[in-house]
């Protein structure tokens, strides 16, 4: 664990405001899972203010409307999983069931699981397919972005630096079928350990839509890609899902993964294509 300067624990959202213009610099702490654990995850410079946010209630509620889910930043992964069913969150309810132990879900949040800086932990792509949206405050100001607000150029974490993520808003959207899968042999908190999630909508024997993405320390995604196959007739051609595959292939070895994590990459993706025909019946 890194040296800290100066703790601060605001009881609203108001106060950890002020205190975010005041130390811009601060790492806010919600379950503290990870950074009591991994010190990559700790800024690598001397100490730190930290923000304690475990007391900001504001933070930890769960609402719905007809057409979305908002999640509270400090909700842990166990809230999200004691959900009713019924609201499409499947993908990432069974994503939240997977990480560690109910002790650590008990702990650990859906804020701390996306921002964390050194590397990517598995709802980021499973969010990413279900096209969530984020609620940042920064500089006092309430606003919101896409996910790719936490995804450098280089596909890598980008940083909040003086945010704090407020809220999750996910669309209520149905999908025909859905998979999220850990690549290669490594669990987390292992720092290789990796997550492939991908989803699809048919409709009227087409793909109508399909959303497909990885993510360890970088994140693999590529709407193009997707786009080529939305709109084809089911089942899928193979030369179209091999080159679906080998297009996924070449982005994640854009992004510097390693050969043989790009070819698990495409391989998942590849199966899961395979199987979309027969869920499609
Ligand atoms: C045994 C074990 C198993 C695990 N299994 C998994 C797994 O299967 N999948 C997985 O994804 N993870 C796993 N983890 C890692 C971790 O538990 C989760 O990723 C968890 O969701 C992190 O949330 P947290 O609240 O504990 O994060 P914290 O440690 O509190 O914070 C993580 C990072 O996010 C930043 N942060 C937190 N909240 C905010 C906010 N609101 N705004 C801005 N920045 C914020 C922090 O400053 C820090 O940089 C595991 C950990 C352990 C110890």
């Amino acid at each position: 664990m890194r040296l800290v300067e100066e703790v601060a624990a605001p009881a609203t959202i108001q106060e950890a405001t002020a205190f975010m213009k005041r130390r811009p610099d601060c790492v806010p702490w919600a379950g503290g899972t990870v950074l009591s654990t991994d010190d990559d995850a700790w800024p690598q410079s001397g100490p730190v203010p930290l923000m304690d946010i475990r007391n900001l209630t504001e933070l930890k509620g769960i609402n719905r409307s007809s057409v979305y889910v908002e999640i509270g930043s400090a909700a842990t992964l166990n809230a999200i999983i004691r959900l009713p069913g019924g609201l499409g969150l499947g993908m990432l309810r069974e994503t939240c069931l997977s990480a560690g132990t109910a002790f650590t879900r008990n702990l650990a949040t859906l804020g701390g699981n996306l921002c964390t800086t050194h590397r990517f932990m598995s709802c980021m792509p499973v969010l990413y397919c279900m096209d969530a949206s984020l609620e940042l405050r920064e500089h006092g100001a309430q606003r919101w972005y896409g996910l790719g607000r936490l995804v450098d150029e280089n596909g890598k974490p980008r940083p909040l630096n003086g945010a704090l993520l407020t809220r999750v808003r996910i669309p209520q959207a149905s999908w025909s079928t859905w998979a999220v899968r850990p690549i290669g042999t490594y669990r987390y908190p292992h720092p290789q350990a990796a997550t492939f999630a991908a989803a699809a909508r048919f409709e009227h024997g087409a793909l109508a839509e399909l959303r497909i993405a990885s993510a360890g320390s970088v994140l693999v995604r590529e709407r193009a890609i997707e786009l080529s196959l939305v709109g084809k007739k089911l089942p899928l051609q193979n030369r179209d899902v091999e080159d679906f595959a080998q297009g996924l292939l070449d982005k994640a070895i854009a992004l510097g993964s390693a050969g043989d994590f790009a070819e698990r990459i495409a391989g998942l993706a590849a199966a899961f294509l395979d199987r979309a025909p027969e869920e499609a019946l």
